[in-house]
């Protein structure tokens, strides 16, 4: 039996630079949160499928979608913590890497046993 399926793992919240919050208006209180998903067999990562981000307000504890953003600040701070601070960790993909080192070990053993 092969146990797969999909699992996430939280990414780490960030304080935004800036931006105010859509509800109660607090200033500089923003911060990005989210989970990304990722596929499993017997609950090795093997790779990341989505992520889904969202903002939330330290003031209200309100939590926004980007499309919920009213002011530009904001949203140009989460668009860059979104592209360039979230990375992918590399063990999402520890079950490619595994399988990949399974591969080579023997495609390579037949040659070291000559
Ligand atoms: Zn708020």
């Amino acid at each position: 039996m092969i146990i797969f399926g999909t699992s996430s793992s939280t990414i780490h919240p960030a304080k935004l630079d800036g931006g105010c919050c859509p509800f109660c208006k607090t200033e500089n209180q923003m911060w990005i949160q989210g989970y990304r998903k990722y596929f499993h067999i017997f609950w090795i990562p093997f790779f990341p499928l989505w992520k889904k981000v969202y903002s939330i307000c330290s003031h209200c504890k309100g939590v926004f979608e980007k499309q919920e953003f009213q002011s530009k600040e904001l949203l140009k701070s989460f668009e860059y913590f979104e592209n360039q601070k979230i990375k992918i960790p590399w063990y999402h993909f520890s079950g490619i890497i595994l399988a990949l080192l399974l591969i080579t070990l023997i495609s390579v053993l037949p040659l070291l046993t000559k």
